[in-house]
């Protein structure tokens, strides 16, 4: 899978997606990530990308330009995608979770849109994007960081990323319920002792107990999640 991010701040995006489990995933080929840096794409002497909004109100707007030539030349680099999808990292977009994620991973090629100052021109989104998508109910000062989360999500969804497959099929959101507790060496830290079942070897009893702390430390934590898994 191919992932194009398309921002202001592109070493901002390659330091932190060359580090770790996608940074190893990106040197394997299992996907690849480029960042592309809107400004490139600016005809202004001073690589200006950003205006004022018509109709006035505070802040600058990113215009719709440089953004639509930066696309153009992502498009021209790799023409070759079946199922390409484009999203705008938003605020007001649709909250991430994990079965968006599950859905993007479907995609062969995910162009990225990272928004600063007060976003960009609405014409651009109507232009090129296909969704906004949205990291929580806050406002940051760009794109990049949700950009990155988005990327991390997706990407370890993606056949060979993860070394074992299994991790993701078993853990919290895969079946609707957070994850079941976990523990390893040693067996005791400071007083605290391992349960018992875990140390037992009897598969079934050990699936029956996660199964039963899942549903309980859903309740607790996240209530409404399992009203959600009873629709
Ligand atoms: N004026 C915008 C509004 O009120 O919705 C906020 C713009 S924000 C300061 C600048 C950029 O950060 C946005 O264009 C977007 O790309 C990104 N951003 C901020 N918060 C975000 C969030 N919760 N999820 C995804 N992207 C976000």
């Amino acid at each position: 899978m191919r992932f194009d991010i398309m921002t202001l701040f592109p070493e901002f995006v390659d330091r932190v997606l060359e580090e770790s489990i996608i940074g190893r995933a990106q040197k394997s080929g299992a996907i690849t990530v480029r960042s592309h840096n809107i400004r490139d794409y600016s005809k202004d002497k001073h690589r200006r990308v950003d205006d004022t909004p018509y109709g006035g109100g505070k802040g600058m707007l990113m215009m719709a330009p440089p953004i639509y030539d930066c696309y153009e030349a992502i498009l021209t680099e790799f023409p070759t995608a079946e199922k390409r999808h484009v999203v705008y990292m938003s605020p007001r977009g649709r909250v991430l979770d994990q079965q968006k994620a599950k859905e993007l991973s479907s995609y062969d090629h995910l162009v990225i849109l990272c928004g600063h100052y007060e976003g960009v021109d609405a014409r651009i989104i109507e232009e090129i994007v296909d969704e906004e998508i949205s990291i929580g109910d806050f406002v940051l000062t760009g794109g990049e960081l949700p950009a990155c989360i988005l990327v991390d999500a997706v990407a370890r969804l993606v056949d060979g990323v993860l070394a074992d497959p299994e991790c993701h099929e078993k853990e919290s959101f895969s079946d609707g319920l957070l994850e079941y507790p976990q523990y390893t060496r040693p067996v005791e830290f400071h007083g605290r002792i391992v349960p018992e079942v875990l140390l037992s070897g009897h598969h079934a009893n050990i699936d029956k107990w996660r199964e039963e702390q899942a549903l309980e430390i859903t309740a607790r934590l996240r209530p409404e999640l399992l009203e959600k898994r009873k629709k």
